[in-house]
C-alpha cells in the first residue's frame, strides 16, 4: 500500500491550475502553428497569428490565456493500492483549486447553486471523475473548461440504424450549430457508445488526448479525419469570421453500448484547450 498525503495532492492541484491557465500543452501550441499555414483566408490567418501572440504573452507575462479560466474538471486515476492520508481526497482537490485560483489571480466562475447564482468566491467545487486502476499509481489531470464552448456541447441518442453516417452528421451538425460561439478554431471531443451519461464523459475525456494523436483504432481514426475535413468545410473559421480552419482536431473515444441504442456526445472546446497532469 503506497501512501499519498492530501497536502501533496492540493499542492499539485494548485500548481496545475496556474500552469493550465497560462500555457497550452505542446501539441496544442503546435496545432495552432500548423493552422497558421493551413488557413487560406487572410483574416483567418491574421486571427491565428493573434492567438499565437496571445499564447506567448500569456506565458511570458503570466496573464491567463483567456479571461474565462473555466470550471476545474479533473480526471483522477487512482491505483487500488494507494492510501490517501490526511483527509478526504476530494477536499484536497478543492483546497488546491481554491489556492490555485485565489493565489494565481484567476477568474472565479463557479456559482453555488445553478439557480440562485451566488459565486462561491474561489472557483470550487471542482468536477471530479474517478477511475480506480490496478497497482499503486496516482495520476491527476486537470482540464479547466470555459463555458463559451461547453454551452455548445450536445448529446444525441441516435438509433443503431443511423450507423456511422448518422454519427458523422450529428457531430458536424453540433459544430455547425456552435458556429462562432465556441471560440474557434476548436477541438471536438466525441464520445460514442455507453449510456446517456457515459458518452458525455467519453467526449469530455477525448479533449484531454493530445490533438496530434489519433484514435488507436484505424476505423475511428479515419472517422476523425473525415469529420475534421467536413467541419472545416463549414467555413466558420478562426473566431467565426470565416476561413478554412474551424477545428484543429476531432478526438473520438468509444465504449460498448446497448443493442437498442447509439448514444453520441459532442463536447466542444475552444482554441484554449487547456490541461495539465501530474503523477504522484
Ligand atoms: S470558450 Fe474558451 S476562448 Fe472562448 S471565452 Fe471561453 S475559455 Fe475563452
Amino acid at each position: 500500500m503506497r501512501e499519498i498525503s492530501t497536502e501533496q495532492i492540493s499542492d499539485a492541484v494548485r500548481e496545475m491550475c496556474i500552469e493550465a491557465a497560462h500555457t497550452l500543452s505542446p501539441d496544442m501550441a503546435e496545432a495552432l502553428e500548423g493552422a497558421a499555414c493551413k488557413e487560406e483566408a487572410p483574416l483567418g490567418k491574421e486571427i491565428i497569428g493573434q492567438l499565437k501572440e496571445n499564447l506567448d504573452v500569456a506565458k511570458s507575462e503570466m496573464i491567463p490565456i483567456c479571461q474565462d479560466t473555466g470550471m476545474a474538471v479533473f480526471f483522477v486515476e487512482i491505483g487500488q493500492d494507494v492510501h490517501i492520508s490526511g483527509g478526504a481526497l476530494e477536499d484536497a482537490i478543492n483546497e488546491g483549486v481554491s489556492r490555485g485560483y485565489t493565489e494565481g489571480y484567476l477568474r472565479k466562475s463557479v456559482v453555488k447553486d445553478p439557480l440562485d447564482r451566488i459565486n462561491t468566491g474561489d472557483n470550487t467545487p471542482a468536477v471530479v471523475h474517478y477511475s480506480v486502476v490496478p497497482g499503486d499509481s496516482f495520476k491527476i489531470t486537470l482540464a479547466p473548461k470555459g463555458f463559451g464552448s461547453e454551452n455548445m456541447s450536445r448529446v444525441f441518442m441516435l438509433k443503431p440504424a443511423d450507423g456511422r453516417d448518422g454519427v458523422v452528421n450529428a457531430v458536424v451538425q453540433a459544430v455547425s450549430d456552435a458556429g462562432p460561439n465556441a471560440c474557434p478554431p476548436m477541438v471536438v471531443g466525441v464520445g460514442i457508445g455507453g449510456t446517456f451519461e457515459k458518452c458525455a464523459l467519453l467526449a469530455k475525456k477525448a479533449l484531454t488526448r493530445p490533438v496530434d494523436k489519433g484514435a488507436a483504432d484505424p476505423f475511428y481514426r479515419q472517422m476523425e479525419e473525415e469529420i475534421l475535413e467536413k467541419v472545416n468545410w463549414l467555413g466558420i473559421g478562426p473566431a467565426g469570421l470565416g476561413g478554412t480552419v474551424t477545428a484543429l482536431a476531432v478526438n473520438i473515444e468509444t465504449y460498448p453500448t446497448h443493442i437498442a441504442g447509439l448514444p453520441v456526445a459532442v463536447n466542444i472546446c475552444c482554441h484554449a484547450n487547456r490541461h495539465a497532469s501530474r503523477e504522484l
